[in-house]
């Protein structure tokens, strides 16, 4: 079955291709000048006025998250801790019972009280229900007394490894857990599972936005099922990295794959976030005398060998200097055995101080970086690192001129998952040492096709994934760019819905 999409042109980061594109049976076979393409009994889709462009693909995302967002409670623009007090407390009403209430994407660096909230202040909210309130990095928590105790955590409970509890000094916990700490909680007071429905209209949400494709960090268990029960309705393309603690359990994983589905390796942490102060410094934060926590070990070689010899990747968690280089370390042995370079991502790679950005370049393995966090963090991001770091704080213009890969992500729901904000940021980084903003953005197309293993993007031979936008991406601004309005996205050759007509993000 054939079928000529056209519109005024059809575009790579590399030029103008023509403007028609030619599928047959999901597959691109001819991209050219409309009057050449086509036929007689070929069907047309015209989009007058319209540039087609590659897929967008975003090489680290968190789906189910994403859709329990979607549906639950977000905090990003509350306020006070007051704030989040009124919003837990209209939940509890809107939702009764005694199960756990969970909130995400707080950001304590915009409340006006400027600390994290403890377990007091959640309780005078909620006082008869476990409530965990998670910070918008995903990397530090709350909870609530009620929740602490159905964890069993008290003064006596020692930091778990990779984690810890802020404590008062009589050692009895505040309710601030960070890192590891906060998976014995949600593993006591689990988040329901989001619904088959809920979570395939938030894939759709994102073939809107002009994502074709997906790399998607899910944990083994809640996670990894709730992606598997829609695997046979995905409108997109979804590349899984599972958070997995044993290789059994990345070989569970692994064996539950299929449609859109495909299982891509395994994701591990080797640090935490700038705004949790866990981000594992070779010098102390600027802000709070703390080098940050390594949670890397040779066990995580050890997964990540296992990864390997399974036909999967491996990536890594990296945002501190000090977490980049434990990682190279590991990737340089790896790669030293045999492995190919392009099998191995650094996720955020931050702070490349030193000789990091020569290193990544060097050894070949791809930096897999989200421009988005940049307009996010621009009230605090120097004030944490300093001045002296800021300048190799996501260098992207120095990795790319060093050799390196890039792939492009949001971390969403960390960010939004609009790939044109990612992109824009790519490009002008909300104004953060603008000599190392991109001048295309190629890292959403074909930065991450090739971290994901896809064929060349928009190119003959290759699965139709393309998008058709209202502007030239080639000629608009960074403030254009963020405004492009998708009208319609094809996956193997086939509109999939596009729906706008509900709240996607919250910002
Ligand atoms: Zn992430």
């Amino acid at each position: 079955m054939r079928k000529l999409v056209h519109a005024d042109r059809v575009i790579r980061h590399d030029g103008v291709l023509g403007d028609a594109v030619l599928i047959e049976d999901g597959v691109i076979v001819a991209i050219g000048e409309h009057a050449e393409l086509q036929r007689p009994n070929v069907p047309e889709e015209p989009f007058p006025g319209a540039t087609i462009i590659p897929g967008l693909r975003d090489a680290h995302f968190h789906p189910i998250w994403y859709a329990d967002l979607l549906d639950g409670i977000s905090l990003k623009s509350a306020t006070s801790i007051a704030e989040v007090q009124q919003r837990l407390s209209r939940a509890a009403e809107k939702s009764p019972g005694r199960g756990p209430l969970h909130a995400s994407r707080l950001d304590d660096d915009h409340l006006v009280d400027r600390r994290l909230p403890t377990s007091d202040d959640l309780d005078a909210a909620v006082p008869d229900r476990p409530v965990l309130v998670t910070r918008y990095c995903g990397h530090v928590a709350t909870a609530n007394s009620a929740a602490l105790a159905a964890a069993g955590i008290t003064a006596a409970t020692p930091d778990p490894p990779g984690g810890s509890f802020d404590r008062y000094e009589s050692g009895e916990p505040t309710g601030v857990l960070r890192e590891t700490a906060i998976g014995m909680v949600v593993g006591a007071v689990p988040r329901p599972r989001v619904g088959v429905n809920e979570l395939l209209h938030a894939m759709r949400m994102l073939a809107s936005l002009g994502l074709t494709s997906i790399g998607a960090m899910l944990r083994f268990g809640d996670e990894v099922d709730a992606i598997v029960a829609v695997a046979a309705e995905l409108p997109i393309k979804v590349h899984a990295y599972i958070i997995a603690d044993t290789p059994e359990e990345l070989r569970t994983a692994i064996d539950s794959a299929g449609g859109r589905l495909q299982w891509q390796g395994i994701k591990r942490f080797a640090d935490g976030s700038f705004g949790a102060h866990t981000a594992a410094m070779v010098e102390p934060f600027t802000d709070v005398d703390t080098l940050g926590t390594l949670r890397l070990t040779d066990y995580d070689r050890t997964l990540a060998a296992e990864s390997l010899t399974l036909g999967g990747d491996v990536a890594f968690h990296g945002i501190g200097d000090r977490a980049i280089a434990a990682i190279l370390d590991q990737f340089e042995e790896l790669i030293a055995d045999g492995w190919s370079p392009d099998r191995f991502r650094i996720e955020h790679a931050s702070v490349l101080t030193g000789d990091l950005v020569e290193r990544i370049a060097h050894t070949g393995v791809i930096a897999s970086v989200q421009p988005a966090f940049l307009p996010s963090e621009t009230d605090w991001l120097e004030a944490r690192v300093g001045s002296e770091r800021m300048p190799r704080t996501y260098p992207l213009r120095s990795l790319l001129d060093a050799g390196a890969l890039l792939a492009g992500g949001s971390d969403c729901p960390v960010e939004s998952p609009n790939p044109f904000w990612g992109m824009a940021a790519a490009i002008d980084r909300a104004g953060i040492v603008p000599e190392e903003g991109l001048t295309s953005a190629e890292l959403f197309t074909e930065g991450s096709a090739a971290a994901l293993k896809q064929p060349r993007p928009l190119a003959i031979g290759s699965p139709a994934d393309f998008v058709v936008v209202d502007r030239n991406p080639l000629t608009a601004t960074p403030d254009e760019l963020r405004a492009t309005t998708v009208l319609d996205t094809y996956v193997d050759g086939t509109p999939v819905l596009v729906d706008r007509t509900l709240p996607w993000w919250d910002a």
